[in-house]
Parts: structure tokens; C-alpha cells; sequence
């Protein structure tokens, strides 16, 4: 369509998009030796129960720090390591350092690790995850995956069988990100999910009283419950949020308003019962 619309436009477009190729270029480069080069690490995320007193993990969450470049955000930097082939190593970094942490954790503190559809589909996924495990001691019931509806999506390479193997682990499996994107309910019935997070849009919508918002939150939880499944609000930022999360009868919940991703140290502080002190603080 550029093209049609003559070369004016051409000299418009051209140059941006070869500045956007260029630096997917180089980021593509520094991302090739970044773990190497120790530029990667871990934040924690807590998950609290819904009356916001109790612990009950922390979300491990990748983050990049590039000497040249500075942070970049998971959502920048991941799906270019996935069209990069970086994604398998960078996964597999990331299981191993959050089950490594949750092993200094008091045992009944889980931690949860995001998975993409790409490192699903890999074949050696369920061996990275045994491996995190068998190399931790972590025990598989404190570790839980978090997929997206994503994976399901080009299912011709057996997610839902990736999945199971991984329930024979013995770890969990939430739902994440939920109400966003595809969200077929028959995916709750293909796998045994412990928990749905419910997305922060809709944990927002609902806490502002929009109609459709609010009566989607109230089915998802109600159905989660009558499968026995757990559920999370995500991104809860307010006390207003908080409320709704409660009032509607969600499990747990997650946001900056109990706590943003934070470092290794601080994240073990809590789990060692530091919890209450610092919520309030
Ligand atoms: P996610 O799994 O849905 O993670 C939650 C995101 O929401 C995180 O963003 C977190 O920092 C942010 N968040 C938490 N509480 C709040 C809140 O109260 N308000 C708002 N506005 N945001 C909040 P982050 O760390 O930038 O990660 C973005 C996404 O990148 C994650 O979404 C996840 O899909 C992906 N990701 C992160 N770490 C990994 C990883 O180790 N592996 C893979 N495959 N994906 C990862
Ligand atoms: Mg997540
Ligand atoms: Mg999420
Ligand atoms: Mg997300």
C-alpha cells in the first residue's frame, strides 16, 4: 500500500524501518550473550491470599539489564529471543534460579514460573523442567507453570499432551493472563489447571463497576470454583481493587498494592516471615 501511495511515502517508511530491524539486530546481539555475561536475573513477585495476610509464593519474573542498552522489559525482550532460538537457554536459566530460590523458602512458600507457547513446544521442555527440579530438590508441588491461553492455540504440536507430562511431574499449571486474548472454557476442561489468574483489564473493569467487566469475573470465578480450581486477581493496584477481588471470592491476589517484583534477597526476607511488617509499611 506504501508503494501505491508513491515514493514520497516510500522515503517516509523506510528509513523507520530499517532503524527498527537494526536495532532488533543489535538487541538481537547483546541478547546472544547476555545470560553469559550475567545481565539476566530474577525479581519475585508476592502472591498473598485474598484477605492480603498470608503469603502464599512469589511470581519469578525475568528481567534483562544490558550494560549498553540499560533494562529492557519481558515483553520487549522475550519474543525476541524466541525468533532468535535464545528462548530454550534463557527458559531453562530462569526455571532452574527460581527453584533454586524456593528451595530457601519455608516449604509451604511457592514460586511460579511464566512459560511461553515456544518453550512448550520444544521437546526437551519436561526434561529443563525435571532437571530444575532433580538439581534443587525442589519438590514439584511448589513449583507451578504459567501458561497462556497461547499454547493451545497451534496445538497441532500436542500442547495439551506437554502439559500433562508436566502434571505427572507433579507441579501445577495456572491459567494466565485469563479473560484476555481467546479464553475458551473448554481449555479448563482439556487440562487440570490449579489456578486462573484473572487479568489485571478485567480486575480494573470490574473494580470500576463496568457492567460486562464485573459479570465476566463473577462467572470465571464461579466456574473455577465449581472445577475446584484457585483463583488469582492480577494487577491489583488499589484498595478498591483489593475489595472487589475479595468481595467476589477470589483465592489469592497480586499487584503493586501488596507488593511489586523485588530482588532475590528481599523476596526471601519476606518468605522468612517478614511478611506482615513490610505489606503494611
Ligand atoms: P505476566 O506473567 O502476566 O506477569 C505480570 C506482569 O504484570 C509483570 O510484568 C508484573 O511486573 C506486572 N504487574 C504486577 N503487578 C502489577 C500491577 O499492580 N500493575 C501493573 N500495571 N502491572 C503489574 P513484567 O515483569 O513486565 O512481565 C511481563 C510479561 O513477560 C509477563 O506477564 C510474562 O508473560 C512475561 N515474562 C516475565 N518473565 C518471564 C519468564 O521468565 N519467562 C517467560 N516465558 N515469560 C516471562
Ligand atoms: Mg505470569
Ligand atoms: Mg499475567
Ligand atoms: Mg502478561
Amino acid at each position: 500500500r506504501a508503494k501505491d501511495a508513491g515514493r514520497g511515502v516510500y522515503r517516509l517508511y523506510e528509513p523507520e524501518l530499517h532503524v527498527k530491524a537494526e536495532e532488533r539486530r543489535i538487541l538481537e546481539m547483546a541478547l546472544r550473550t547476555a545470560l553469559e555475561n550475567g545481565e539476566m536475573h530474577l525479581d519475585y513477585q508476592p502472591v498473598v491470599d485474598a484477605r492480603g495476610q498470608t503469603l502464599v509464593g512469589f511470581e519469578a519474573l525475568l528481567r534483562w539489564t544490558s550494560p549498553r542498552f540499560g533494562a529492557i522489559a519481558p515483553d520487549k525482550f522475550i519474543p525476541l529471543a524466541e525468533d532468535a532460538r535464545l528462548i530454550a537457554p534463557i527458559g531453562a536459566w530462569a526455571l532452574h534460579t527460581a527453584c533454586e530460590e524456593a528451595a530457601r523458602w519455608p516449604s509451604e512458600i511457592r514460586v511460579a514460573v511464566n512459560v511461553s507457547a515456544d518453550q512448550l513446544q520444544n521437546p526437551n521442555f519436561v526434561t529443563t523442567v525435571t532437571s530444575a527440579l532433580a538439581n534443587t530438590g525442589l519438590s514439584a508441588d511448589r513449583l507451578e507453570l504459567e501458561v497462556t491461553e497461547n499454547v493451545f492455540l497451534s496445538d497441532a504440536l500436542g500442547a495439551t499432551e506437554v502439559l500433562e507430562r508436566l502434571l505427572d511431574l507433579g507441579v501445577r499449571l495456572s491459567l494466565d493472563d485469563f479473560g484476555i486474548g481467546h479464553s475458551s472454557l473448554g481449555y479448563l476442561s482439556r487440562t487440570r489447571f490449579s489456578a486462573i489468574k484473572i487479568d489485571r483489564s478485567f480486575v480494573r473493569d470490574a473494580a470500576a463497576g463496568m457492567r460486562e467487566a464485573v459479570a465476566i469475573v463473577h462467572a470465571v470465578i464461579a466456574l473455577a470454583s465449581s472445577l475446584d480450581i484457585s483463583t488469582t486477581a492480577e494487577g491489583v493496584e488499589t484498595e478498591a481493587e483489593h475489595r472487589m477481588a475479595q468481595e467476589f471470592g477470589c483465592a489469592n491476589v497480586q499487584g503493586f498494592y501488596f507488593g511489586s517484583p523485588m530482588p532475590a534477597e528481599q523476596a526471601r526476607a519476606l518468605a522468612n516471615g517478614r511478611w506482615r511488617a513490610s505489606a503494611a509499611a
